[in-house]
């Protein structure tokens, strides 16, 4: 059945599932907390939903729990880290706890993350920046199955690659801008699928190149045991977006980049290339400051669309889905809730 859970209550099965699975209680609470937030942010497709992967990906020796983030090279103003296979939530957090101080100290730090397993909403990084007055900026490649098609291709040759840009404004919440690079997340044709809901035109391809309305085509291998694959969003644009994050966020980290046929694994690793800037080191921090706020209220300022009430800016949607989530509680469909329930089962937990 269908179940609305507060996020407190979430937290604690997640957690108690994930210590099953091999994680001390402090890394089994931060990844809850961290899956629980994406929930909250309005971003199902990267919350609790992802817990039985990681539960499989754990058995399957992809994700290593307990693991620290590992620096290889550090020259002061740019590092090289390797996740080495850990929990995204838990090394992506310590390498932007490097890198900030970095930053700070230097005015700037450039630094690459390979092998991290999934590091979940990209965005949760970029608040930690700005946080801190810092620009943050981030590329990042999935090694998974390949769901996304090329410009002008007929199948899936890469990931839903996510690229983000947090910016600081003075007294305000910050610019959070925070996408995957496919038209749509692939969880969320997930849930149109178990829905039985047709998508709109221009998401997808159907396992032949042609285009489709059907989100099966991307959740259950179809007749030739294919599947199909999403589309990038901004046409050629949005593919080219895609590809730089490929090659930033999997050559450039020496995590590597796809290019083999899919297969069933369940891990799922990311690259990423995370750029910081102290505004504040430029000398331009005052003017930086007027001028953004200028321009938000200028944005601020157009009158409505049709059929819009007004104009938001970048990290506001998922800030007003924080508050009504946190009241209402946490909508799982029927599918996601068995299979969290059938993977607190493998790990001995059981979750009501
Ligand atoms: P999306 O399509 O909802 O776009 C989200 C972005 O658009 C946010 O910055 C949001 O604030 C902004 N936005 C939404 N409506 C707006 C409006 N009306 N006006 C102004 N701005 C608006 O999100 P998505 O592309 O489905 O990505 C969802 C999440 O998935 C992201 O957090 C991303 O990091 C994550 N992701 C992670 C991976 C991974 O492998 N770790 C892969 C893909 C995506």
């Amino acid at each position: 059945m269908p179940q609305t859970l507060a996020a407190a209550v979430l937290r604690t099965h997640c957690a108690n599932i994930l210590k099953a699975a091999g994680s001390t209680p402090a890394e089994a609470q931060q990844v809850a907390d961290n899956l629980v937030l994406a929930n909250l942010s309005g971003h199902d497709s990267h919350g609790v939903g992802m817990l039985p992967r990681y539960v499989d990906a754990i058995a399957e020796g992809g994700l290593t729990p307990n693991a620290d983030v590992k620096v290889n090279i550090d020259i002061g103003t740019m590092m090289s880290l390797d996740g080495q296979h850990g929990f995204g939530q838990v090394v992506g957090v310590q390498a932007m706890e490097l890198g900030i101080a970095r930053a700070k100290q230097h005015g700037s730090c450039i630094f690459t993350l390979a092998s991290a397993h999934h590091l979940g909403r990209i965005g949760h990084f970029a608040e930690m920046a700005t946080a801190q007055g810092l620009v943050s900026m981030h590329f990042v490649n999935v090694l998974s199955r390949p769901v996304v098609a090329p410009w002008g291709g007929g199948d899936g040759r890469f990931g839903t690659n996510p690229c983000c840009i947090g910016i600081p404004l003075a007294g305000a919440e910050p610019f959070l801008l925070d996408f995957a690079t496919s038209r749509v997340a692939q969880g969320k044709m997930r849930v149109a699928h178990n829905k039985g809901v047709r998508v709109p035109d221009g998401y997808l391809i159907d396992e032949n190149g042609a285009p489709t309305n059907e989100p099966g085509v991307v959740v259950v291998p179809q007749g030739n045991g294919l599947f199909g694959a999403l589309m990038t969003f901004g046409e050629h644009k949005g593919y080219g977006m895609a590809m730089a994050c490929e090659l930033l966020g999997g050559a450039l980290t020496g995590g590597g980049t796809w290019h083999r046929p899919a297969d069933t694994a369940r891990t799922v690793l990311n690259g990423m290339l995370t750029v910081l800037i102290d505004p504040s080191k430029l000398g331009t921090q005052a003017t930086f400051e007027q001028e953004a706020t200028a321009f938000v209220d200028w944005l601020r300022q157009s009158p409505p669309g049709a059929g819009y009430e007004h104009v938001q800016i970048a990290g506001e949607p998922e800030r007003a889905a924080r508050v009504a989530r946190e009241v209402e509680g946490i909508w799982l469909d029927d599918a996601t809730w068995s299979e969290i329930v059938a993977s607190g089962a493998k790990v001995g937990v059981a979750v009501a």
